[in-house]
């Protein structure tokens, strides 16, 4: 398996009339092809930055301004734009929490699929619009030979939520960035859209990035989990790895702050507290110091390195110094 995308020590920043605001402060990740990997993190901690410097449409004024983004070994960071053009959407497709600001107003939802089916999978007018109802019935929209023909803005926001995957998803790209894409949904929806991105997965072996502020969501899809905090890679393991051995405190507090399905009722819901860093002057030392129930004095002034285990499951903590104190894990299972 190889990498179709290593992300090197990507600094990504906006430049505000108050300062820099160091969003991205050194995130290195790899995925392999067919690989589905989660990036998880409560909002402001980098994970949606990472994704629009990956496309690069970060908006002014932010701003790339360290890294390597190798995309099947090709450095996006120095792409053209005319180039990055052909290769969003065609072998990189994103989906993004908002559709409206993918979907086009002014042409149908089917000419948008159609578009894309013709352009990918080159078929004429009519097994294009088979496959385009086809791939509307499959993300759940009802009635789908009527549907075809209406404009965005007749659809509901969850309506255009899947038309959007079904647009991302006929063009089978390499490569599926979707950042929140089933948060605005209902459970039930929720569930279908996960269940067809994993099927995509398996059967034309697209490379998944999920980006989500709920652990539950990437359990069932991906096999490895990075979570963010403050701009930084806090903490990178399989899957199973993040659920049942967590290394790091930040990880540990966001698995017990959320609903487990695989916990059921045997769980005690504790939100973590505090707020985020400012990243217009990111704290020295770790940057979740101020909110860690374990912080040590060291951990104030100098910014813990990974500790990598066999496995390599990586951690930003000093607590896996060999010298620390042993901690006793509370995972908030009853
Ligand atoms: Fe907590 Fe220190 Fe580990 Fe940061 S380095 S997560 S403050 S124990
Ligand atoms: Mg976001």
């Amino acid at each position: 398996l190889k990498n179709i995308l290593e992300v090197k020590d990507l600094r990504t920043s906006f430049f505000t009339h108050v300062g820099e605001i160091k969003a991205i402060r050194g995130v290195s990740f790899s995925l392999k092809k067919g690989e589905a990997i989660g990036i998880v993190g409560e909002s402001g901690s980098g994970k949606s930055v990472t994704s629009m410097s990956v496309m690069k449409l970060l908006q002014f004024p932010g701003k790339i301004v360290n890294g390597e983004i190798l995309f099947r070994g090709e450095n996006l960071v120095n792409t053209p734009e005319k180039k990055m053009q052909s290769i969003r959407g065609n072998e990189i497709a994103m989906i993004f929490q908002d559709p409206m600001t993918s979907l086009n107003p002014v042409y149908t939802i089917g000419d948008q699929i159609m578009e894309s089916i013709i352009k990918h999978q080159k078929v004429d007018k009519k097994v294009a619009k088979e496959k385009a109802i086809e791939m509307l019935k499959l993300v759940g929209i009802p009635s789908p030979e009527e549907r075809i023909d209406q404009y965005p803005h007749e659809f509901s926001g969850g309506m255009r939520q899947r038309a959007m995957i079904a647009i991302a998803l006929s063009c089978e790209p390499e490569l599926l960035i979707a950042d929140e894409p089933t948060t605005a949904l209902d459970v039930t929806i929720q569930a279908q859209i996960l269940e067809l991105m994993k099927k995509l997965k398996d059967e034309i072996n697209t490379s998944i990035i999920l980006i989500t502020h709920d652990l539950g969501v990437v359990a069932d899809v991906c096999s490895r989990i990075i979570v963010m905090y403050g701009g930084l890679v806090m903490e990178e393991g399989t899957t199973e790895e993040i659920f049942y051995n967590p290394k790091h405190p930040y990880t540990m507090g966001l698995l017990k702050s959320i609903p487990r399905m695989d916990l059921g009722e045997n769980q005690r819901l504790i939100p973590i507290e505090g707020t985020p860093p400012d990243l217009l002057n990111p704290p020295k030392g770790c940057p979740f110091a101020a909110r860690c129930p374990y912080t040590m004095k060291v951990c104030e002034t100098e910014q813990p390195p990974y500790f990598t285990t066999e496995t390599g499951q990586r951690s930003m903590c000093w607590l896996l110094h060999k010298d620390a104190p042993k901690i006793e894990v509370d995972t908030g299972v009853k």
